[in-house]
């Protein structure tokens, strides 16, 4: 078999501005695509239609361009695919790898409670997962749910945290399409990345967990596994999550107020979880040379922005 030519993605979901741990995904993205000769792709997931902005997509896109990172064809938007993920699962109902759940709400919060008083996780427990497909009643509502695999383990040869390992028993039934026939985030981002061709899933490590259940689908449709590679969130200098109260995180903050040049942030962002030597000042050209997923640090990066404001 012909190996597949890389395809990457940078997937944001466009509630608010482009902020620098998602810069940072989609520099490596970027670098990871062009140093194979592949391609980027753009993929705005925007199937949260509450929460989703034009301000946001404009943002994002802006901040790309000023960074320098140009995507391959024209971007993808998730909430157009719609009727196409819903296809996905009935195809799944259709080869008994979904079931059709019609629990109640009452009997959801019962199990919910009982999980509670027992100081155990939640996890659901259909019955209807085992059972022949008749409904309730004809217009009874029902959600449609991965008949996830309880036994075992699965395990994920991750490019940058290694060999990651998950007891089937925690992966739960999850939810493929709700009673509104509408479908969830963890439904479409695995349709889409099959639909593009995606190779290389590369994105924060707060998606790892999504990782195993989102494997659950691309076994159960008998698609190609793409490689995984989650990069170690941005931390600020206290040692906690990136957040507001670590200054500006907006990539538009860096250029609106502190005047900082594209070239500048990107080199630090690739420098921020990327190692080549000591060298401080890697050129764009050079990047794309060198860029591997082996050299991707598994900690944790430290941004401080006087190293940043010195550069
Ligand atoms: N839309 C997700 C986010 O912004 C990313 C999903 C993914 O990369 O798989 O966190």
């Amino acid at each position: 078999i012909e190996p597949r030519s890389v395809v990457t993605r940078f997937a944001p979901s466009p509630t608010g501005f482009l902020h620098i741990g998602g810069a940072r995904t989609a520099l490596f993205n970027w670098l990871f695509a062009r140093h194979h000769g592949g391609k980027f792709l753009l993929r705005i997931e925007d199937t949260d239609k509450a929460r989703s902005t034009q301000a946001a997509i404009d943002a994002i896109l802006d901040g790309m361009r000023w960074l320098g990172l140009d995507w391959d064809g024209d971007a993808y938007f998730q909430s157009r695919f719609a009727e196409r993920h819903a296809a996905v699962a009935h195809e799944m109902l259709a080869n008994g790898h979904a079931y059709r759940c019609y629990m109640t709400q009452e009997e959801l919060a019962a199990q919910r409670a009982a999980a509670q008083a027992e100081r155990r996780p939640f996890k659901v427990n259909s019955v209807w997962r085992d059972c022949a497909p008749d409904a309730p009643s004809p217009d009874a509502p029902y959600v449609v749910r991965l008949k996830a695999e309880h036994e075992g383990e699965t395990v994920i040869e991750d490019a940058v945290q290694g060999r990651v390992t998950v007891q089937n028993a925690e992966l739960d039934d999850m939810i493929l399409l709700r009673s509104d026939g509408t479908p969830t985030y963890m439904l479409a981002v695995v349709v889409d990345d099959h639909d593009m061709g995606v190779t290389h899933v590369i994105r924060g490590d707060d998606h790892l967990n999504n990782a195993f259940r989102q494997l659950g689908i691309i076994r159960a449709m008998g698609w190609p596994e793409p490689v995984y590679a989650h990069v170690p969130l941005i931390h600020g200098q206290d040692g906690a999550k990136m957040s507001k109260r670590h200054g500006a995180i907006g990539v538009d903050n860096y250029r609106d107020e502190l005047g900082i040049l594209p070239e500048a942030l990107s080199n630090y962002l690739l420098r921020l979880g990327w190692g080549h030597g000591d060298d401080e000042i890697i050129a764009r050209e050079d990047a794309v040379k060198w860029f591997d997923l082996a050299h991707v640090g598994r900690s944790p990066s430290r941004f401080d922005i006087k190293k940043l404001e010195n550069l």
